[in-house]
């Protein structure tokens, strides 16, 4: 911490370090290190970016990076195929599908394909499921949330028993976060976009520690915060400044200067979550390639049958089956493809 402020960049520095070593441990004892797939669709250059970064991220802390683009008019069965082969392949032991698809593609169908056992974003609903329930514990838990509570035990933040809001409820920050919370035992309320903005306020005046994840610029004001109360603020929004030769800079969901004349602790934007979801992401496969490579998978039966049972919906229909040539050569085609697009360093 530099004051109140929480430096996410050397967490994340420190994490990935942890990482570095893991994956130089298991190339020692297994002569191989954890391999990370990702799979991008279309053409938009901030998803290509992120992408980008993530490959790198693998080389610099020496996991492997496997990689398939597909253009925008790729078919679901295509994506479906790249999934299957990857999920098939030894080497690869984290899949990461970067968001958003295309629209003609169901989200829900390609996260689902994705096996358990690989789903490094935790997006899969078994880790989802999981991470809500009592008494069971997720194979891998979505990154940006996890990111959050890793800033808050290693500054030494008391979670047990403390009152957290999270401000937002999506599937991929806000509601994971809030099921996490939950699981450290603090008492968790969620505030969201129907929520009245002075009840939000009155909400989290009363909170200890506020995670927001609402998308909504500077949204989270002084006069919202108890004093001593940590911030966790994941909002990265763009907003207008001419002093910039972009023209804009970015913010988060957290008024920066009121909250941390209040806080007790705070994250910037940038250099807050940000620089945690990649290093947690590497830190997730580096712990499922340990889980393959020592044989230590633990998949229940019950699970496996429900998973299948989740695939089997995915397969072609029999309609699709009375002319099966066009899906069959697509899928082939596809798999072969994203088999061979292993990506290595300076390629991309
Ligand atoms: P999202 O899918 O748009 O979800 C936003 C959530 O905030 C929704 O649940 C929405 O409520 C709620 N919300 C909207 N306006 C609100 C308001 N005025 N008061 C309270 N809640 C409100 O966004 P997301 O993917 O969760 O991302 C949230 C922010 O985090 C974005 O700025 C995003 O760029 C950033 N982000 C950063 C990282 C990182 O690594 N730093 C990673 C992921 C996301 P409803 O459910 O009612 O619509």
């Amino acid at each position: 911490m530099n004051g109140n402020v929480i430096d996410g960049k050397a967490v994340a520095a420190k994490i990935r370090e942890e990482t570095a070593a893991k994956v130089a441990e298991l190339k020692a004892k297994y002569g191989k290190v954890p391999g990370l797939a990702v799979v991008i669709v279309g053409e938009r250059k901030d998803s290509q970016t992120y992408v980008r970064m993530k490959k790198k991220a693998c080389e610099e802390v020496g996991i492997a990076s496997f990689g398939a683009d597909l253009p925008e008019s790729a078919t679901q069965a295509e994506v479906l195929a790249v999934v299957a082969a990857f999920n098939a392949n030894p080497d690869v032991h984290g899949i990461l599908v970067q968001l958003p698809l295309p629209k003609h593609i169901d989200e829900q169908a390609v996260l689902g394909a994705i096996s358990v056992e690989k789903d490094v974003d935790g997006f899969h609903p078994l880790n989802i499921g999981r991470l809500a329930m009592k008494g069971r514990e997720p194979l891998f838990t979505p990154c940006t949330p996890l990111g959050c509570m890793v800033l808050l035990e290693r500054c030494g933040i008391p979670i047990k028993g403390r009152r957290a809001v999270v401000v937002g409820r999506s599937n991929i920050v806000g509601m994971p976060a809030a099921l996490l919370l939950n699981k450290r035992d603090a008492t968790v309320t969620v505030v969201h976009s129907a929520t009245p903005k002075a009840e939000a306020e009155a909400i989290c005046r009363q909170a200890d520690i506020i995670i927001a994840a609402a998308g909504q610029a500077q949204l989270v004001r002084g006069s919202w915060v108890k004093p001593g109360a940590a911030i966790i603020d994941v909002g990265t929004n763009p907003i207008d400044d001419k002093t910039k030769a972009s023209g804009y800079r970015l913010v988060g969901d957290a008024h920066f200067d009121e909250c941390k004349a209040v806080a007790g602790a705070i994250t910037p934007v940038p250099g807050g979550v940000g620089p945690m979801t990649i290093a947690i992401l590497l830190r997730n496969t580096a712990e499922s390639g340990e889980r393959f490579l020592t044989g230590a998978v633990k998949v229940s039966g019950a699970e496996k049958k429900q998973e299948r049972k989740g695939l089997a919906k995915l397969l072609p229909t029999r309609e699709q089956l009375a002319s099966p040539l066009p899906v069959l050569a697509a899928a082939v085609g596809v798999a072969a493809g994203a088999v061979l697009q292993r990506a290595t360093a300076g390629r991309r």
